[in-house]
């Protein structure tokens, strides 16, 4: 397997080596496991981008506002993520679950972005995302107004503050700003 995942204990990154050689002992018999492991993890790697129309709704929506990005999982692998899609600078602040302590969906993480929002002297003008469980969750736990990326048609979320869109590029029309 190729470079190890920065941040990943080591029991853990040495069985997601071994369990890639397992894979692909199994789909390549008779070809080294390594190679295709390495070969599979650089063309994934370079297939990671982020949809057509994001950076230029982030440009849209970074002119007049500073985006913070909370995401859910363990911090190497979505910062790896972000990086390769390219858009880690497009982000003031990136608050990864696993860094903060808990779930963008519990309590805690608002309280800890509330303590970060308060040091920078910012408030929050808007919480987008497409999980009701995690990133709704959030916007509920800060008080904060939500635009839920969903099919707005055939949504079945209906809380207070909550508006909803198919894509970022509808948050110009909530925000106010
Ligand atoms: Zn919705």
């Amino acid at each position: 397997m190729g470079p190890s995942t920065p941040g990943l204990p080591a029991e853990a990154a040495a069985w997601l080596a071994e369990h890639a050689r397992a894979v692909w002992r199994e789909a390549l018999p008779g070809k080294d496991p390594e190679c295709g492991s390495g070969l599979f993890r650089t063309l994934r790697a370079g297939l990671v981008r982020p949809f057509d129309a994001v950076p230029s709704q982030l440009s849209a929506l970074g002119a007049n506002h500073e985006l913070w990005l909370a995401t859910e999982g363990a911090g190497s692998l979505q910062r790896r993520k972000l990086a390769l899609s390219g858009l880690t600078d497009r982000f003031a602040r990136i608050l990864v679950s696993a860094e903060v302590g808990c779930s963008k969906g519990d309590p805690g993480f608002a309280q800890a972005l509330l303590r970060l929002l308060d040091t920078a002297d910012r408030t929050v003008c808007l919480v987008i995302g497409d999980s009701a469980r995690t990133d709704l969750a959030l916007a509920s736990h800060g008080s904060w107004p939500a635009l839920h990326i969903c099919d707005p048609a055939a949504c079945a979320v209906d809380e207070p503050g909550v508006r909803h869109g198919r894509g970022i590029a509808d948050a110009a029309k909530w925000c106010g700003c």
